[in-house]
This record gives structure tokens, C-alpha cells and sequence, in this order.
């Protein structure tokens, strides 16, 4: 087994494919490590869908690897706006990768690392061979839940400031065979919802129905189930969460079939192969965005990604969802520095666990915005691997150059030639 990379990248969701990619493509010898036999992360281990939007007003924000998966999709038969097929996403980032030149190494999981003077110098992984020890020049932690950053010693933190509470976790699950014709609309939903739960036949913190179309007709996705005060990365917690989220699924799956109209002979189709979670570890880098900055749609020198989703963040205690919008056709952009972790000189953060606040976290975690944070990640860590140098120490304008060379987009930012 080859076990000596420019950039190894460790988790293959959104974040970790547009890291994979771009480390390639900006001439690295990459592996990309996932825990799962598949790549896609929460778009398909945690059957996330639609693509939240990556648009501010007509304007696209987000192209580069991002677009090549649409592109990709599309040639599949399967993408319609925003929304696209799991199995088909597994296909796409695979063949990118492979197409790309990046070495795949599925059922491992990242274990442990070593480091000394400040630098990780290999990263022990669990594999069905045993453990194996794996070194690289300069590495991306695109596990979501900042693992390679925590066992490294780089500084992270959890949830809110006042309690520690990350938002909730959910089991994203879908029902075939309904009736569209004779389902009610969202709000009538709702209401039967609300009267169930007041009856308590449905025990579930959700406060309202969230669903959303796939590409079948028959096929309607719910984003439903709740699981509230638990920590993702306590192995414990995230079992029982598990536990209590599928608890919810079957409970409102047998609901749907017996009481709401359309669903009479729809049965469970699929649940997501892991509970999904929207907030775990955000490791601490030398600058830490904050929802404020989002929302006054903030422009960085180092601008690596833009992105004008919301702040969403659904309550870490039970009902209720805060939604805080940017004006119409304003943006934000993430600046390098949030992705280089304090304390280490040879990290990178590609995904959702960037340098953040709680609040801010609630907006960049979206599959496109996070797709184009890994791209910036593994370009910014090939960079460093070739030229052999700290990522302090990069010239962030030759990073941005060669994103733009890839085909992505940095918003207002302009090149000085
Ligand atoms: C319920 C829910 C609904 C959401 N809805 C939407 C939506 O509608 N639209 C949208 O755009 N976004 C949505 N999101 C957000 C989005 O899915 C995630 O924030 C995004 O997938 C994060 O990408 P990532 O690559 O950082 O992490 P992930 O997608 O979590 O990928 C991390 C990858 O690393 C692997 N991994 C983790 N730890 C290890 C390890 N130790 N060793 C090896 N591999 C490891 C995982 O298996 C996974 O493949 C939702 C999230 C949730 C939970």
C-alpha cells in the first residue's frame, strides 16, 4: 500500500471531493481517506438534498468543482434544480476523482495522527488490514467534525458560547408510492402534524413539516425527525442519537401511512445511512468569521469562497428554527485565514468545521459553500506541499489565481496583474 502523499485528505464529503480536486488539479499526488465505501459525505451517507442555494440573486456564486458535479449530474439524468440523486452523486465525485488522478482509500477511518514541532508527521488510520500510519507534506481535515485538527492539538470548539449546545441532529429519511394528487399542501401538513404531536402519537422536537420534492414524482423527502442535546463527536451521544432518531422516523413514516391523505399506500423507502449532523467540532483558526460579518456581507483581501445563505440554525433545544436572511443580492466571502487552524503549520480545514462562530457556522455549512471551501483548502495545501512551506506562509494571491485557473469564482475579488 503507497503511503507517502503531497496532501492527503481525510473525509470524502463535499468538502473533501473539492479539496481531493483541487489538490490534484493543482499537480499533487493525493489520497482522499473516507470512513464509508462511497464518497459525498451528507449529500449521500446522511441523504441530505437539495443543494442549498448557491445564488445571490442572479448571480452564481459558486462554480468550480461544485459546477463540474451539477455538470456531471446533469449528464447522468440526474439533477433538476437543486435537487439531484444520491446514488448518482457517489458516481459523479467518483469518477472526478479517479478522472483527476486522486488515490481513493474507502472503509478507513481516521484514528490518531503524530506530531511534533508543530507539524503533523502521519496519521494512523483503521483499516480492515489493521492500522496504518500515512504521511504527507501538508494535510486537509475534511471529516466535518474537525477530527484530523482535534487529535492534532489544534484548538476547537462546540456550539453556542452561553452552553455549548450544537444545533440538532437529524435522520433524514423518504416515503415512495404517494399519491401527490391527494397529498395536502406544506401548511395542511403542518397542522395534522401539530395535532398529532398534541395528541401524542408523535414524540418529535421538529415544530413544523419540512419536505422537500426528489426527482420522482412519487418520492417526497422529509428533513423531519429532531434529536436535540447531543454531541456528534461523543461516541455515546452519537449512539443514542442514532437510536432516537430512527425512534422518530418509523414513529412519523406509520403516522403519514394511517393519517395523512396520499400516503396511504406510500411505504419507507430509505433512511440515511448515519444521522445527519449539522454542527460539530469548528476548529480555531487565525481568524474566526462571525455571523455579523455574514450578514453585513463582508468582503476579505484573502477571500477564498463566497456564499448568501442564511443563517439557519434550528434550536439545539426543541422547537423553533432562527432564520436570519442577507439583504436580496448581497454575498459574503470567507477569507483563507479561517481555514488555517491555529497551533499546526501543515493543516488545512476543508468543510464545514472552518474557523467560525456557532452563528456563522449556520450559513457556510451548505454543500455548495463547503464544496468550495475544499476546493480552496486542497489547492492552498498542494501549494504548500509543493513549494514545502508552512501554510502561514503561502501567497494567498497565487492560491487565488490558481482557483480561478480552475474555473471557480471569488465573488467581487479582482486579480492584480
Ligand atoms: C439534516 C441535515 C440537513 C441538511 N440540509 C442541507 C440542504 O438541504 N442543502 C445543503 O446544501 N446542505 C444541507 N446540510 C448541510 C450539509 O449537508 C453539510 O454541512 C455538508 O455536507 C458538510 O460537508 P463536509 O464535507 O464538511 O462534511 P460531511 O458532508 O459531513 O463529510 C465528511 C466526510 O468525512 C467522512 N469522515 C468523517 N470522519 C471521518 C474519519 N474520522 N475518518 C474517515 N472519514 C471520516 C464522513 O464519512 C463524510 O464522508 C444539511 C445537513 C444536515 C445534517
Amino acid at each position: 500500500m503507497e503511503t507517502n502523499f503531497d496532501v492527503v485528505v481525510c473525509g470524502g464529503g463535499p468538502g473533501g471531493i473539492g479539496a481531493a480536486l483541487g489538490a490534484a488539479r493543482a499537480g499533487a499526488n493525493v489520497l482522499l481517506i473516507e470512513r464509508y465505501g462511497f464518497l459525498g459525505g451528507g449529500g449521500t451517507a446522511m441523504l441530505v438534498n437539495p443543494f442549498m442555494w448557491f445564488t445571490s440573486g442572479e448571480r452564481q456564486l459558486v462554480h468550480g468543482v461544485f459546477q463540474e458535479i451539477i455538470d456531471r449530474l446533469t449528464e447522468l439524468g440526474a439533477y433538476r434544480r437543486r435537487a439531484f440523486d444520491p446514488e448518482a452523486l457517489k458516481i459523479a465525485a467518483e469518477e472526478l476523482c479517479l478522472e483527476a488522478g486522486v488515490k481513493l482509500l474507502y472503509h478507513s477511518f481516521l484514528a490518531d495522527c503524530q506530531v511534533s514541532d508543530n507539524k503533523i508527521q502521519s496519521i494512523r488510520v483503521a483499516t480492515k488490514d489493521g492500522l496504518k500510519t500515512i504521511t504527507a507534506k501538508t494535510y486537509v481535515d475534511s471529516t466535518g467534525d474537525g477530527d484530523l485538527a482535534f487529535f492534532a492539538g489544534a484548538p476547537t470548539k462546540k456550539g453556542r458560547d452561553e452552553d455549548g449546545l450544537s444545533q440538532p441532529m437529524t435522520m433524514n429519511f423518504r416515503m415512495a408510492n404517494v399519491d401527490k394528487t391527494k397529498k395536502p399542501p406544506v401548511q395542511e401538513m403542518t397542522k395534522l402534524y401539530v395535532a398529532a404531536k398534541a395528541d401524542g402519537k408523535i414524540k418529535c422536537p421538529r415544530e413544523d413539516i419540512l419536505v422537500f420534492t426528489t426527482l420522482q414524482d412519487d418520492v417526497v423527502h422529509f428533513n423531519q425527525t429532531r434529536v436535540v442535546m447531543h454531541d456528534a463527536v461523543d461516541p455515546e451521544s452519537l449512539t443514542a442519537a442514532e437510536i432516537e432518531s430512527r425512534r422518530q422516523v418509523w414513529q412519523i413514516s406509520q403516522w403519514l401511512i394511517k393519517e395523512v391523505p396520499g400516503f396511504e399506500n406510500a411505504y419507507l423507502q430509505r433512511t440515511a445511512a448515519q444521522v445527519g449532523v449539522r454542527e460539530s467540532r469548528r476548529v480555531i483558526g487565525d481568524y474566526v468569521l462571525t455571523g455579523e460579518e455574514l450578514l453585513a456581507a463582508s468582503r476579505f483581501d484573502d477571500v477564498i469562497a463566497c456564499g448568501s445563505y442564511d443563517i439557519d440554525i434550528h434550536n439545539p433545544l426543541g422547537e423553533g428554527t432562527v432564520i436570519k436572511r442577507l439583504k436580496p443580492g448581497e454575498f459574503y466571502d470567507i477569507p483563507y485565514r479561517a481555514i488555517v487552524p491555529r497551533k499546526i503549520d501543515n493543516l488545512l480545514v476543508g468543510g464545514r468545521s472552518i474557523s467560525t462562530t456557532h452563528e456563522a457556522h449556520s450559513s457556510i455549512r451548505i454543500i455548495p459553500i463547503v464544496c468550495a471551501i475544499g476546493q480552496a483548502a486542497g489547492v492552498a495545501a498542494a501549494k504548500c506541499a509543493n513549494q514545502n512551506i508552512c501554510t502561514r506562509d503561502l501567497d494567498v494571491s497565487k492560491l487565488q489565481q490558481e482557483l480561478l485557473r480552475q474555473g471557480a469564482t471569488l465573488g467581487d475579488f479582482v486579480p492584480l496583474v
